[in-house]
């Protein structure tokens, strides 16, 4: 009998590895598995030799849920094949590693964009799916999960789940941690769209609560809808910003379809200014990166956001508008050697206002303003381990300064606090310093045992845990058994 030959996985690679703010670095052993028969070779091997695997895809989270403190690391971005496609149907079949990147210039030419993204197109499918990552348009489609309609997952007992919206397991892979099994396979339904832009509308917002107003009246009128918030403005004008709200347009306003569906119509210049090599910039902004000089850049930028930026309205590609970030290659890398921190919060409707305001204000005291911030319009989902409530989020950047770090996870302890008292949610892709008793009150014990009992059916020795799922679901005092 002749023993069956794989393609060489590659081994045992000792390897430094990042969360995507470059805050938190650790050694970790780095599998890269091509097929399917890989990804349970590693699995095997691991449950043999005692070794704790952790699953991850781009590394695009900005906390620690793809982070694996000196264990092993499957990374999953060799498995990038797109399986099948639908032109017909708009339904896209990829490998976990297919990445958003790779997914639209695929089934853009045929007219269908993918239904959810995130703010950069680097996440891989498998990532994607294993936070439920939402995009601009959250209060409308919902998340990434609610436009699978197929997922495969491999338990590390060598099980195959195919999962679809019927099962009950399917609603927990979805934002299930990566901690269940490997997606190995998932099947998108993307949306048709009849042109490659968007009709977008700009304009400025002097306050936090016309902030709020305004993004809640046009999530009825627009598909999409963002706001930039300058975390530095303080008093009257605190929660002042910009607000972006956008529409796919009809195919009776789009003229020249062929076109702006091509692929290379959506490409991002690949200078700023056409001067700039985007890929230098990042340098220039490093000299900005302190307390007055991210409040010199917000005030500048609310002030062309009022004055030049508006009531502005235009059409933008579709890749512009959802993929602002990837518009300064390595960003993150400004914020200095510690790195960055990003924390989002998502609070009900009726008392959004409140816990944003004290948040940014609580910042700005405590010397750790805010250096980015974005609000979105969101909708609850039956997600198991849901962040999504009928309200707003806010997300803030931070930077990772050894001075300043004792302050800013005390106060973002009160943060957490408040959010819980109101009702709200927390987001695990955007998340390093969340207690396990906060993350079990949001989710509500029930179904952090219930999540835990599919955990313990479908991988009975532990074997997938990230820094994340231990740090959330680990042992801590206080725990019930
Ligand atoms: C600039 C930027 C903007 C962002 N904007 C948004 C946004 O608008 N909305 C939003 O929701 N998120 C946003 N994110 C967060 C990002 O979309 C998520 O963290 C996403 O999960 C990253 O995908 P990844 O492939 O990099 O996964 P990783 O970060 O590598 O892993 C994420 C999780 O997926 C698990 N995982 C990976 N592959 C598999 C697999 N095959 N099977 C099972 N589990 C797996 C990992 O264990 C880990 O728990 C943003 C991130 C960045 C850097």
């Amino acid at each position: 009998m002749t023993a069956k030959v794989l393609p060489t996985p590659r081994w045992d690679r000792l390897r430094r590895v990042e969360n995507f703010g470059h805050s938190i670095r650790t050694p970790g052993f780095v599998f890269q598995p091509a097929t399917e028969e890989q990804v349970l070779e590693v699995l095997q091997r691991a449950h043999k030799q005692g070794a704790r695997v952790a699953l991850r895809g781009s590394g695009r989270s900005y906390g620690d849920a793809a982070m694996a403190s000196g264990q092993w690391v499957l990374d999953l971005r060799r498995m990038n094949r797109i399986v099948a496609w639908d032109p017909k149907q708009g339904r896209l079949t990829v490998e976990p590693g297919v990445t958003v990147a790779q997914m639209w210039p695929y089934t853009l030419p045929d007219g269908w964009w993918p239904a959810v993204v995130p703010g950069t197109m680097r996440p891989t499918a498998g990532g994607c799916a294993a936070m439920n990552v939402h995009g601009k348009n959250n209060w409308h489609a919902g998340t990434w999960g609610e436009h699978i309609t197929q997922v495969r997952v491999l338990t590390p007992t060598g099980q195959v789940h195919d999962l679809t919206p019927q099962d009950d397991a399917f609603w927990a892979v979805m934002g299930g941690l990566g901690v269940l099994g490997v997606i190995t396979r998932m099947t998108l339904q993307l949306k048709p769209v009849a042109s490659g832009n968007l009709e977008v509308r700009a304009w400025a917002t002097p306050n936090l609560e016309r902030t709020l107003a305004d993004l809640d009246a046009a999530k009825d009128e627009y598909e999409y809808v963002v706001a930039w918030v300058d975390g530095t403005a303080r008093g009257r004008g605190l929660g002042r910003g910009q607000l972006h709200a956008a529409r796919h347009l009809p195919a009776h306003a789009e003229p020249f379809p062929h076109r702006t569906l091509d692929p290379a119509y959506q490409v991002l210049p690949d200078t700023f200014f056409g001067v700039v090599p985007k890929g230098l910039l990042w340098r220039f902004m490093r000299p900005f990166m302190h307390n007055p000089g991210v409040w010199l850049v917000n005030t500048a930028k609310y002030w062309a956001a009022r004055t030049l930026g508006h009531e502005k309205t235009y059409r933008q590609s579709l890749v512009a508008f959802n993929f602002l970030l990837d518009y300064v290659p390595q960003w993150e890398r400004a914020y200095g050697p510690g790195g960055l921190m990003q924390y989002q919060i998502f609070v009900p409707h009726e008392r959004a206002l409140q816990v944003f305001a004290d948040a940014l204000r609580w910042v700005q005291k405590w010397g750790v303003p805010t250096y980015l911030a974005v609000v979105k319009r969101h909708r609850p989902d039956r997600f198991w381990l849901s962040h999504a409530v009928d309200g707003f989020s806010l997300a803030m950047d931070f930077p990772v300064r050894p001075r300043r770090l004792p302050a800013l996870l005390e106060v973002l302890g009160y943060i957490d606090r408040m959010v819980l008292e109101a009702g709200g949610r927390f987001y695990f892709a955007k998340d390093a310093t969340l207690r396990p008793e906060t993350a079990w009150a949001f989710l509500g014990h029930e179904t952090v045992q219930r999540f835990l009992d599919l955990k313990r059916a479908w991988d009975p020795h532990d074997v997938l845990q990230t820094d994340l799922y231990r740090r959330i679901f680990g042992p801590w005092p206080g725990r019930k058994p």
